[in-house]
């Protein structure tokens, strides 16, 4: 029975691969943080089957201990302050956990290997946010990274460290740069289940209105459950490498609004969304080319944009119902 060890399996995208890996027969480990967790709970309710060590990407001794425990033959770490606009608020945080924890990883999986460098596989969570503003159109792994935040540019020492334990030590590392990814699961500060789930609110009448940003910003988004799966495709090459996860389409943010309100029925939303220049970003088109995942991984999305955002605000609604009638 192969064994795994996700840092990030509160997250996400650590509850789908914790899903995945056990259903293909993986004993999974996961990898939780703090005294009191209370995602913890979630957890153990989702992915009954997991089981869970506690440690923190800040903290060597800690991922130490874990590896001697779970004993894995891979290890997934998609640990990360994730959001990029906290990484603005803090940037030393986001700097010690995304970029610093990466190197501590790395190190725990090598230690423990010292006999055998290749003995543990090895996946980083790197972003498509490395690209920033973006040298190229579409993106691609040979693409000149220019990260715009504290988030993108600790990703890219993630990035780095992961490159450089491959060559300098021998190890099966292997970085996935995986562009926007989203599910009924996707934390509700990122855009898209902002909108989700106020358009659910909308619909029951919890509240009027959306206040957004730029609406004519565009993204490649696609569903985090084909995105876990390329994760461990990756593990089981012959060899580490670099792959962009994406789906090669870009959608804008009112074309979001579109679909997410037309699956309550509302086909004008002007008068439910009003515009902050606060929430303004730079409107750099990050869109990524998959072909190496398409033709060395075998890797395609099988979830389209206006399904998954349909699928997005039906989770909303029957969440929101529940929580209105508790
Ligand atoms: P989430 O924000 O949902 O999950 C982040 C996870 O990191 C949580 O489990 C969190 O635990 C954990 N974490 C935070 N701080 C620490 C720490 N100090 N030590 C250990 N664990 C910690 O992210 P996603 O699941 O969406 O993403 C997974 C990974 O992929 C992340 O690294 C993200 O940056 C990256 N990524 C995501 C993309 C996306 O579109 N979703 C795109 C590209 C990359 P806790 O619950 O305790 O806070």
């Amino acid at each position: 029975m192969p064994r795994a060890l996700i840092t990030g399996i509160t997250g996400q995208d650590g509850l789908y691969l914790a899903e995945l890996l056990l259903a293909k027969g993986y004993r999974v480990f996961g990898l939780i943080r703090g005294q009191n967790n209370p995602k913890r709970e979630l957890v153990r309710r989702t992915v009954p089957g997991a089981e869970l060590l506690t440690g923190d990407l800040t903290d060597l001794s800690s991922l130490l201990r874990a590896m001697e425990a779970a004993q894995p033959d891979e290890v997934y770490n998609l640990g990360a302050i994730s959001f990029v606009a906290y990484s603005w608020e803090n940037a030393m945080l986001t700097t010690d956990v995304t970029g610093t924890g990466v190197l501590n990883i790395l190190e725990a999986v090598r230690l423990y290997s010292h006999d055998d460098p290749r003995k543990v596989r090895f996946y980083q969570a790197s972003s498509s946010e490395m690209f920033g503003k973006v040298q190229e159109v579409p993106q691609r792994e040979s693409t000149l990274l220019w990260p715009r935040s504290p988030y993108g540019v600790a990703k890219v020492f993630g990035h780095y460290m992961t490159i450089n334990y491959r060559e300098s030590y021998g190890m099966h590392a292997s970085s996935g740069i995986l562009f926007n990814h989203e599910s009924p699961r996707r934390g509700p500060e990122f855009v898209t289940r902002k909108v989700t789930r106020a358009v659910a609110r909308i619909e029951l009448g919890l509240q009027d209105e959306i206040v957004m940003g730029n609406l004519d910003a565009k993204r490649d988004w696609g569903f985090a459950g084909d995105y876990v799966d390329a994760m461990w495709r990756m593990l089981q090459q012959d060899e580490g490498d670099d792959y962009v996860i994406a789906t090669g389409q870009t959608h804008s943010i009112g074309e979001l609004l579109d679909v997410a309100f037309a699956a309550v029925g509302i086909d004008d939303w002007s008068r439910h969304v009003r515009q902050d220049p606060a929430f303004m970003r730079p409107a750099d088109l990050l869109i990524g080319d998959p072909s190496k995942a398409r033709d060395v991984l075998g890797w395609e999305p099988t979830v389209g944009f206006s399904e998954l955002i349909t699928m997005m605000v039906a989770s909303d609604l029957e969440e929101q119902r529940a929580q209105a009638g508790a």
